[in-house]
C-alpha cells in the first residue's frame, strides 16, 4: 500500500457511492413528498456534510493542499480504511435496498410513507448514516493529511448530530407508537452501543 493507492482506493470508494445512490435519485424523484422538515437548515447541513466527505478530500487528493497538513504514512492505517470503505459501501447498498421508495435526501415524508423495520432496518434505526460514519472514518485512516482526512469526520458529525434528534420526532409525529415502540427495541447506529 503506497499513499497513490489509497487515494486511488479514496476515488474508488466515491464513484461506488454515486453508482449505488444513482437509481434511488432518479427514483425518489418521481415519489411524491407530503411533508417537510425545516429544509432550509437542512439543505446547510448537506453542504457542510459534502464538503468535508467531498470537497475538501477531493482538493487534498487532486492538489495535495494542505501540505502543512501532511503525517507520516502508514500502510497498514490505510489497510483498516480500504476495510472501513468497503464496509461502507456495503451498509449504503443494504440500507438504500431496504428504505426503497421511504427514502429522501433531506427530512421527508412522502406519499405512502412507509415504516421500514426489517433487513439492516431492524436491531438500528440509522444504518445510513452508520454508513456514512464508517465513509468519515474510511477518509481518516486512507488520506495522511489532518486536515482532509478528519474533515469527513467534522463535516458529517455536523449533519448527524444536527439532524438525528429531528428525524426521529418528524418520524414519531408520522408514525406515533409504531416508531416509539420500534424506538425502544433498537439503537441509532452501532447494535447494542449507541
Ligand atoms: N436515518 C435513516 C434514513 C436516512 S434517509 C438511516 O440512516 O438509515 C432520511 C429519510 O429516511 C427521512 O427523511 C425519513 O423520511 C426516512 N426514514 C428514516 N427512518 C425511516 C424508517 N425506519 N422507515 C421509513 N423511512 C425512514
Amino acid at each position: 500500500m503506497t499513499p497513490l493507492v489509497a487515494k486511488t482506493i479514496w476515488i474508488i470508494g466515491c464513484i461506488g457511492w454515486f453508482v449505488i445512490r444513482l437509481p434511488h435519485q432518479r427514483r425518489s424523484r418521481k415519489t411524491p413528498i407530503t411533508s417537510r422538515v425545516a429544509r432550509a437548515r437542512e439543505l446547510m447541513l448537506l453542504s457542510i456534510s459534502y464538503s468535508g466527505l467531498g470537497i475538501v478530500p477531493a482538493i487534498y487528493v487532486i492538489t495535495g493542499a494542505p501540505r502543512f497538513a501532511d503525517y507520516v504514512f502508514r500502510p497498514a492505517l490505510a489497510w483498516a480504511g480500504a476495510l472501513a470503505f468497503a464496509g461502507a459501501l456495503y451498509m449504503f447498498h443494504r440500507s438504500h435496498r431496504d428504505l426503497g421508495r421511504s427514502w429522501s435526501v433531506t427530512l421527508e415524508i412522502r406519499d405512502r410513507h412507509r415504516l421500514i423495520t426489517h433487513g439492516v432496518y431492524r436491531l438500528i434505526r440509522h444504518p445510513m448514516y452508520t454508513a456514512f460514519w464508517l465513509w468519515a472514518l474510511a477518509q481518516a485512516l486512507l488520506l495522511p493529511n489532518w486536515f482532509a482526512g478528519f474533515a469527513g469526520l467534522v463535516g458529517f458529525g455536523t449533519l448527524f448530530f444536527g439532524r438525528v434528534a429531528r428525524e426521529e420526532r418528524m418520524m414519531l409525529d408520522n408514525f406515533g407508537e409504531e416508531y416509539r415502540a420500534y424506538m425502544t427495541r433498537t439503537y441509532r447506529i452501532i447494535p447494542g452501543v449507541y
